[in-house]
């Protein structure tokens, strides 16, 4: 299965991913936790990322597809993949239709979550993560056992560079500009399914299954 899920920040693709590549058995391709993680190991590529990451604009395609190009080599995606916040741009979408299509295995589906601007807003300004183990918190929804320390490693919660309430405006637009128009894209090649994004996560990752296994 070759998926992948769309969304602004702050819709849950995150969480969404996980539970499908429990369900499904397939990796889950981040590219943005592949760029954090290439910006914390201080690589070229996250040198060139991170101030863009950390004023909530897009890394540039040229960048993100050479990333991307050389995780899809990896062997575990033989079997098919999640991928989640990629693609982001109609251009990255052209070039992952093209080598998908030279590979003779294109995306069976493209899921995007509809959540609403406003409870975007209240979802992302409460989030919080642990600045050890990339663990995601929520201080209204989710918190955690001992407020502002993290159950799994104890560690200090803190706010995300690109939580913080500027930019998350900025990545609203960035998002509405940028991405939303690939929803039109895959729509109008028929691989679009459209999933509310609000309510039990149980009941959402429900919404996305019965959606791709009609595909
Ligand atoms: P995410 O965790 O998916 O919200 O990504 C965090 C940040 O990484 C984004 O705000 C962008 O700066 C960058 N990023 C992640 N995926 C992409 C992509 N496909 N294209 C460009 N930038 C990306």
């Amino acid at each position: 299965m070759r998926v992948a899920l769309i969304g602004p920040p702050g819709s849950g693709k995150g969480t969404q991913s996980a539970n499908l590549r429990d369900r499904y058995a397939i990796p889950h391709i981040s590219s943005g936790d592949l760029l954090r993680d290439a910006v914390s190991r201080e690589t070229e590529l996250g040198m060139q990322a991170k101030e863009f990451m950390s004023s909530g604009r897009l890394v540039p395609d040229k960048l993100v597809l050479g990333m991307m190009k050389e995780r899809f080599e990896q062997p575990d995606c033989a079997a098919g993949f999640l991928l989640d916040g990629f693609p982001r741009t109609v251009a990255q979408a052209e070039v992952l239709g093209a080598m998908l299509d030279a590979k003779h295995a294109p995306l069976d589906s493209v899921v995007a979550l509809v959540v609403a601007r406003e409870e975007i807003v209240v979802r992302l300004g409460g989030r919080r993560s642990c600045g050890k183990c990339g663990k995601l918190y929520h201080v209204t929804f989710d918190p955690p056992a001992v407020a502002g320390k993290c159950d799994a490693c104890n560690a200090d919660l803190v706010i995300r560079d690109d939580d913080r309430e500027e930019t998350i405006r900025q990545r609203l637009e960035v998002y509405e500009e940028q991405t939303a128009p690939l929803l039109d894209y895959y729509r109008n090649i028929g691989l679009l399914a459209e999933i509310d994004g609000v309510g039990v996560q149980a009941d959402i990752s429900g919404r996305i299954a019965a959606a791709l296994e009609v595909v």
